[in-house]
C-alpha cells in the first residue's frame, strides 16, 4: 500500500475495457524502443575519461550478453545458446569499435552519438545485402548496440519477463511477443495507450487473467515509475493517484466481482446445457503448452483454437520439426480424448516474428498483406515443417488443422496438396498418423465467407474468427484506438453473414464454430448460438460467464434474439437486445 496514495491528484482516463478485472498498484513503463540520445560536445578535460567509458559499457554488455547465454545454455540447450555467439563477436569487432572512438576524436561528440553513428552505418549497410545470413548481422549490431546505448546512458533494458516486484505495466504498445514474455506472477495489470479489444496482446492478457486497459492515448507520458494506479478492466477506467475514497470504493467493486467470479466457477462445473436440453459445446483457445492446465481448469471440451505462432514469435528462427511435434503431442495428449485443432502458422498482421523480419519486408499493410496461409504457400519449407509435426502429433490424441486467413478454394486445395505431400512424406519415413485427420478453414475474410459453399468441397469444419471477419467485413483496423468505437459485432453485415454462412454450411454436414473474441462474449453468445453455431471456443477465464448464460437461457429464446437481430437495422439496436437478453438472464450488477 502506498502511504498516503491520495497526496498528489487524482487523474481518471477513461480507455476501452481489454481484459475483466481490477488492479491497484504501482507503474512500471515500458517504454523499450525508445532510448533518447543527448547529443553534445565533451569538454577536452572530460575526453580520456569517454574513452574509458565507452570501454567500461563494452565490457559490461558482454558480462550481460554472456550471462543470457548462459541462461539460455541452461534452459534450452547449446544449439540455441551459440545465437549469442554472434552478438558477443559485434563486441570485439575492431572495425566498428575502432572506428567510434576515431569519430570521437575527430568530433569530440559523446561516445554515445558516436557509436550510434557508426552502428547505425554498419547496420544499414548489412541491411541491404542481398544475402540472407549476412542481413541476419544487422539484427544482431542491433540487439547489442541498443543494449550498448542503455548502458551508457545507465538505463536498465526493461524486460517483462523480469518485472523485479507486482507492478502494472504502462506501454505505448505492446507486441504480441513481448506479451507472451509477461512474467504471470510479477504483472498485476496491463495499460496501453493504442490497441483494441481484438489486439493480440490483449488477448494473451484476458488469458492470463490480468485486467487490462486499452487506448488510452498519451497516459504514458502523463504517469511516472511508480505511480501508485486503479486499473479497472471492467469499465476500461485507469485512475492514476486514487484518492482514499476511490481506493475504498474500488475495493468494495473488487470484492463484490470477487464474490460474482466464485459463483461462475461454482457453477463451470456443471454441462453447458441450455434449460430447454440443448448441450453447448464450449471449448478454449490457447497459445502456449503450458495452457492445457487452463482448459482443465475451465472445464473446456477440448481447444477450439490453438495459435501456434506464439511457438515462434520469441525465436531466433523457426522451431524445428522436431521441437514443433513436442509441443503438439503434449497438448494434443494432454487434451486426449477431447479434439485439438491445430491452427498452422498465422505471423503477420499485428503478430511479426522479429528473427524473420526479412521473410516478411516492410508493409503498409499488414494486416491485408502477407500474413498467415500466404506466407506458408510461398515458404513451404517451413510450412512442411509445422504440418509434418501436427500429423505425427495427431496420433497421440485428436488433432484436428485448420487454415488461417483462407480467402478462396484455390488456396485451401494448394495447402490441402502440402498437406497431402508431408504425409506420403511421413509414410516414406515409416511415421505414424491420423490417415483421417480432419481439415478446417478459417472463415475470416469475407470472400471466404462467400464461397463456403466451395471451400466446403475441400474441408470439414469451419470456424469463424471473428476478429478478422469484422475487422475486413467493416474496414475496421482491429487494433487502432481511433476507430475502436467504430468496430462492431453487432453490425447487420456481420450477423448476415454468419446466417448465410451457416445455412450453407449445415446443408453440406459441415459444422461451424466461432473461435474470435465475439464467443467469449456472454453478451454475444446467445446471438452466435441462436444463429445455429455449433461451438464457441474463447480464452479459459471467459468460459464460466458464457456456461452461466447458457445455462441460464433457453436455445428457443436465443433463436428468436438472432431472428429479431437479423430483422433489425441498426447495430446499437441489436447491441440493446442482445445486452437486454444477458442482464434479463444474468441477474447481476
Ligand atoms: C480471429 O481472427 O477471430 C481469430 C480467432 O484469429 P486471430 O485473433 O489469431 O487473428
Ligand atoms: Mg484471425
Amino acid at each position: 500500500m502506498p502511504e498516503n496514495p491520495g497526496a498528489r491528484q487524482e487523474l481518471l482516463v477513461q480507455g476501452i475495457a481489454a481484459s475483466q478485472g481490477i488492479a491497484f498498484g504501482q507503474v512500471f513503463l515500458y517504454l523499450q524502443n525508445d532510448v533518447e540520445l543527448p547529443d553534445y560536445v565533451v569538454e577536452p578535460e572530460k575526453r580520456k575519461d569517454e574513452v574509458a567509458r565507452f570501454e567500461q559499457a563494452l565490457l559490461q554488455t558482454r558480462q550481460q550478453i554472456s550471462k543470457i547465454q548462459g541462461q539460455v545454455e541452461k534452459n534450452l540447450g547449446p544449439d540455441e545458446a551459440r545465437i549469442f555467439d554472434a552478438h558477443l563477436m559485434v563486441l570485439e569487432d575492431q572495425a566498428l569499435i575502432g572506428e567510434t572512438v576515431r569519430d570521437f576524436e575527430a568530433t569530440h561528440h559523446n561516445i554515445e552519438t558516436c557509436f550510434n553513428r557508426i552502428s547505425a552505418r554498419y547496420i544499414k549497410a548489412f541491411d541491404e545485402i542481398d544475402d540472407e545470413y549476412l542481413r541476419e548481422r544487422a539484427s544482431d549490431i542491433r540487439d547489442v548496440a541498443q543494449r550498448m546505448l542503455r548502458n551508457l546512458l545507465g538505463q536498465a533494458a526493461r524486460n517483462l519477463s523480469q518485472l523485479a516486484e507486482k507492478r502494472i505495466i504502462f506501454a505505448r504498445d505492446i507486441t504480441p511477443s513481448d506479451s507472451a514474455g509477461i512474467d504471470r506472477s510479477q504483472a498485476l495489470g496491463m495499460v496501453t495507450d493504442s490497441g483494441s479489444k481484438t489486439s493480440h496482446a490483449v488477448i494473451v492478457a484476458r488469458s492470463m487473467k490480468i485486467p487490462a486497459v486499452v487506448g488510452v492515448r498519451d497516459l504514458t507520458q502523463r504517469v511516472n515509475d511508480g505511480d501508485w494506479v486503479i486499473v479497472d478492466g471492467y469499465d476500461g477506467v485507469v485512475i492514476i493517484n486514487p484518492s482514499e475514497s476511490t481506493l475504498f470504493r474500488y475495493g468494495q467493486i473488487r470484492r463484490a466481482k470477487e464474490t460474482l467470479q466464485a459463483r461462475l466457477m461454482e457453477a463451470n462445473r456443471q454441462p453447458a446445457v441450455t434449460l430447454d436440453g440443448v448441450n453447448v459445446r464450449l471449448m478454449a483457445n490457447i497459445e502456449k503448452v503450458d495452457e492445457v492446465a487452463l482448459v482443465k481448469e475451465y472445464s473446456a471440451e477440448g481447444v477450439g483454437l490453438f495459435r501456434t505462432e506464439y511457438l515462434y514469435l520469441n525465436e531466433e528462427k523457426m522451431p524445428t520439426e522436431e521441437a514443433q511435434f513436442e509441443a503438439y503431442r503434449a497438448i494434443a495428449a494432454g487434451i486426449a480424448p477431447n479434439p485439438v485443432v491445430i491452427r498452422t502458422l498465422d505471423l503477420g498482421g499485428d503478430k511479426p516474428m522479429a528473427a524473420s523480419a526479412h521473410l516478411f519486408g516492410k508493409e503498409e499493410n499488414p494486416f491485408m498483406g502477407f500474413r498467415a496461409i500466404r506466407f506458408c504457400l510461398e515458404h513451404t519449407d517451413i510450412f512442411k515443417d509445422q504440418l509434418r509435426a501436427i500429423l505425427r502429433a495427431s496420433s497421440h490424441g485428436r488433432v484436428q488443422v485448420m487454415y488461417p486467413m483462407i480467402s478462396g478454394s484455390e488456396e485451401l486445395a494448394k495447402a490441402n496438396a502440402v498437406l497431402e505431400e508431408c504425409k506420403t512424406e511421413l509414410r516414406g519415413r515409416g511415421e505414424k498418423f491420423d490417415e483421417q485427420l480432419a481439415v478446417g478453414a478459417m472463415i475470416e475474410i469475407p470472400s471466404a465467407a462467400m464461397t463456403a459453399d466451395i471451400l466446403a468441397n475441400h474441408c470439414s469444419f469451419f470456424s469463424v474468427g471473428t476478429n478478422d471477419l469484422i475487422q475486413y467485413l467493416l474496414a475496421i483496423d482491429r487494433v487502432n484506438d481511433r476507430i475502436a468505437h467504430l468496430y462492431e459485432p453487432s453490425h447487420p453485415a456481420v450477423i448476415r453473414t454468419l446466417r448465410a454462412l451457416i445455412d450453407v454450411s449445415h446443408a453440406r454436414n459441415i459444422p461451424v464454430s466461432v473461435c474470435g473474441e465475439m464467443a467469449g462474449d456472454p453478451v454475444f453468445a446467445p446471438l452466435l448460438l441462436g444463429l445455429g453455431i455449433d461451438a464457441l471456443s474463447m480464452t479459459p477465464p471467459l468460459i464460466p460467464a458464457v456456461r452461466y448464460l447458457v445455462r441460464a437461457m433457453t436455445m428457443a429464446d436465443a433463436v428468436a434474439l438472432a431472428n429479431e437481430a437479423l430483422t433489425l437495422t441498426s447495430p446499437k439496436e441489436i447491441y440493446a437486445k442482445c445486452d437486454a437478453f444477458y442482464r434479463a438472464r444474468i441477474k447481476v450488477d
